[in-house]
């Protein structure tokens, strides 16, 4: 059987950028910067996976029986970017060319036009070789714990807005935060999603992914080591923490797990912290579901939002 190690990273921005208390990402939380990797340690993870080879995601949801059956040992890899992030491109487009590899973006249309994240125009720009599109919702909110006509307006509308960029239709779905359940992939079977990409932490099956495509989270403390087990197909270490994070949250419930994690750390949470970056980008009210979030740390609604002209999320810009 052959298998596909898909890996799930953020941003990626210069190690010196990251600690600069004027860089790009002051004023970020600790849990929103942990996600941002070095350029420098992306390069070297790159040329590590490199030797494993590259799966492009067309095989995933696509693969012919020949590939199915073919036994490959160690798996190919899949690179996948979450949210948007102008990092995704700026610095890892070109580590991703000179090693030959494909990556998939997933972006949440809400974040489209802040400074940190790619505008239209660089959407537009972006080679299809390099890149496949992937919708990450409207406004990042915990899909299954959304009603059903809410978690169809966001997988819709955000699925229009990048077609409408980009001239073609969007077929991969990254799931924010992890939070999927039946209705979430009923509702985006329907809208003509063919492969949803998920936070659970396993290895992939290529050609059998109906269910979901497992990915493991890079993040800027992952150690070399870890990283190399990984390519290895190992995934222990990764898979145990996902599942002892989930114990907690399971009993609290999601939106009282988050509030105590925020309160803990001394975070505003990171749902709230997207919905301020939205506000950055569009100068408007969050979206009306996201809106109701309430503060993580304080139980009260978000701030009102910074006036400035409204940028409409569209090709028109
Ligand atoms: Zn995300």
């Amino acid at each position: 059987m052959s298998e596909c190690l898909c890996l799930m990273y953020h941003n990626v921005c210069p190690a010196a950028a990251i600690d600069s208390p004027h860089g790009p990402l002051a004023g970020l939380s600790r849990s929103i910067a942990s996600y941002t990797v070095t350029t420098e340690a992306f390069s070297e993870q790159m040329a590590l996976a490199a030797g494993n080879g590259w799966l492009d995601p067309a095989e995933l949801d696509d693969a012919p029986p020949a590939a199915a059956a073919a036994a490959t040992s160690p798996p190919r890899v899949l690179v996948t970017f979450d949210d948007g992030w102008a990092g995704s491109v700026d610095e890892a487009g070109p580590v991703l060319e000179q090693h030959g590899a494909r990556g998939v973006l997933f972006v949440t249309t809400g974040l489209i036009g802040h400074p940190l994240f790619l505008s239209p125009g660089a959407l537009r720009r972006l080679p299809m070789e390099r890149y496949e599109i992937g919708g990450h919702t409207v406004s990042h909110p915990f899909l299954a714990e959304l009603d059903d006509r809410e978690i169809q307006r966001e997988l819709q509308q955000s699925k229009a807005t990048l077609e409408d960029i980009l001239g073609r239709e969007i077929r991969s779905l990254s799931v924010p935060n992890g939070s999927i359940d039946g209705r979430v992939r009923r509702i985006a079977g329907e809208l003509g999603y063919r492969a949803i990409y998920t936070s659970e932490v396993r290895l992939n099956a290529v050609g059998r992914v109906r269910d979901g495509i497992g990915r493991v989270a890079v993040r800027r403390t992952t150690p070399r080591a870890t990283f190399q087990q990984w390519l290895e197909g190992r995934l222990g270490g990764a898979g145990w923490r996902r599942r002892l994070l989930s114990v907690p949250r399971r009993l609290l419930g999601g939106a009282c797990y988050r509030r105590l994690r925020a309160c803990v750390l001394g975070e505003r949470g990171t749902q709230n912290e997207m919905l301020d970056l939205m506000r950055g980008a569009h100068g408007v009210a969050a979206p009306p579901q996201a809106a109701r979030v309430v503060d993580a740390a304080t139980g009260s609604p978000p701030p009102p939002p910074r006036t400035r002209a409204a940028e409409p999320v569209s090709s028109t810009h």
